[in-house]
């Protein structure tokens, strides 16, 4: 009786809409503002990097935004992806909980990136661009860009963080695989590139670099444009399609969560999760607790100051008011690379403002050590980032065993872990370490935070 059960629903049941978070929230978001002038830019001053179709998006206030159809049919591929009852863990565990996971890992880059990478990918090829430019961590989002690029034939152009394109050759081995142009960050082809090489000739690289190498050569050509990953309102709106789809699912399963978990680098995954849930609560339904989970070592919302602040490090793109650690802080080495983003969607920082989500930090050591026993009970080894969720998915199962309570948990098992076996091999082999960030540097690097007059 202890064995996984599965809720599967059919290609009819594929959301028609995603979900909107900013119709429901009781206080708007703070304005994005211009980095020059300090007011509030308008969509006009992004039209340079983004098709006007998801810029609209982006400052939409609808809350259901439709699916294109084209997009629906591409999602038939791996969507809806499936969610399991982990009684196996369950049982492992001895908890009383019971404990749900919707799985993301069936796409075919293998995490949740692609909802947003194929949707993006249409949107721009609707506009008439030719050539996307983006950056990549460890590669998940690259290799997920590469993917939808292949199918609208788009060109993509993928600027690597030079310590991860050495170190992990499989991830650029599956962008090139997808037809992609794959160049380590910082490189020469840009000038906020040679900048650094000219400081810093070793420079190992960050997001915040990579960023501003795609940025830069985004605008620098009409037919080109550039896509995100992560962090930004639409994307996290394009994610909405996970906790959409759980909802029906656990339906099925005639329950509602009381807990949900979910992993934060730029928050995508945990807002595709937990967003309509929160809807539900804010339009006065059941109100879940939900719990975002990070790195110790890149502890953006735990750790990190609310303000305004840069996405990259060249400083060319508009400011956030966000959970920032500095866009000049640079985490020390672990392997979730993609954790490992200085700030937070505003959406995602916004809801920690207003007290409608909770926020932990786990070490890396005790993330393995909950995959590792995940993927003993499940089958399935999880990425290094979804090994955050997972742990405190079985620390809340351990909570309601000490408490003798029956609660169900949710957590998003946003992808698998078969190109990152590297970290399962150092962590089996007593490699990986504990390490702490530099207190000195996270200092330096929020007293360099933009001064802002609207604050
Ligand atoms: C990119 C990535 C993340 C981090 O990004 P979010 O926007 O926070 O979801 C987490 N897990 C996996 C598997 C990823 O590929």
């Amino acid at each position: 009786m202890a064995d996984t059960i599965k809720y599967l629903l059919e290609e009819k049941d594929i959301p028609k809409t995603w979900y909107n978070i900013a119709a429901d929230l009781p206080k708007p978001l703070p304005p994005v503002l211009h980095p020059g002038t300090g007011k509030p830019i308008g969509p006009d001053d992004l039209a340079p990097i983004f098709p006007m179709s998801l810029i609209m998006q982006e400052v939409s206030t609808d809350r259901e935004i439709e699916i294109p159809e084209p997009v629906r049919q591409i999602y038939r591929q791996w969507r809806p992806s499936p969610l399991y009852r982990a009684r196996r863990l369950e049982k492992a565990l001895g908890t009383p909980a019971r404990i749900y996971y919707k799985y993301e890992g069936v796409s075919p880059a293998g995490s949740h990136k692609p909802n947003t990478a194929v949707a993006q990918a249409f949107y721009n090829k609707e506009a008439g661009v030719k050539r996307l430019t983006t950056e990549t961590g460890a590669g998940q989002w690259g290799s997920s860009l590469a993917f939808a690029g292949s199918l609208f034939g788009l060109e993509i152009e993928v600027f690597m963080v030079k310590v991860s394109y050495q170190q992990k050759p499989y991830r650029r081995a599956l962008m090139e695989t997808y037809g992609a142009r794959c160049i380590a960050s910082p490189s020469e082809e840009t000038a906020s590139g040679r900048s650094i090489l000219a400081r810093t000739p070793n420079s190992t690289g960050s997001l915040g670099i990579a960023i501003s190498e795609a940025v830069e050569r985004a605008v620098q050509r009409d037919d080109t444009k550039y896509a995100l990953g992560s962090v930004l309102n639409h994307v996290l709106t394009h994610q909405t399609i996970i906790g959409i789809e759980a909802m029906k699912q656990l339906e099925m399963a005639d329950d509602y969560p009381d807990v949900i978990v979910g992993c934060t680098g730029g928050g995508s995954n945990f807002a595709g999760i937990a967003f309509p849930f929160i809807g539900a609560g804010l339009r006065g339904g059941r109100k879940p607790r939900i719990v975002a989970v990070e790195p110790s070592s890149c502890p953006s919302l735990t750790k990190g100051r609310y303000a305004y602040d840069f996405g990259d490090t060249a400083h060319l793109t508009p400011l956030v008011k966000m959970h920032t650690l500095g866009s000049t802080f640079v985490p020390p080495g672990f392997h979730a690379g993609g954790l490992r983003y200085h700030g937070m969607a505003p959406l995602v920082s916004h809801v920690k403002e207003l007290g409608l989500i909770d926020a932990v930090a786990y070490p890396q050591l005790s993330i393995f050590e909950a995959g590792v026993t995940f993927a003993k009970a499940e089958g399935i080894v999880p990425a290094p980032e979804a090994n955050h969720a997972v742990r405190a998915a079985i620390d809340e199962a351990l909570r309601c065993k000490r408490e003798g309570r029956s609660e169900a948990i949710l957590f998003n098992l946003c992808g698998h872990g078969h190109f990152d076996m590297q970290a399962y091999i150092d962590y089996f082999a007593g490699k990986l370490v504990d390490q702490p960030y530099d207190e000195k540097e996270l200092a330096m690097a929020l007293a360099g935070l933009p001064s802002v007059a609207a604050e």
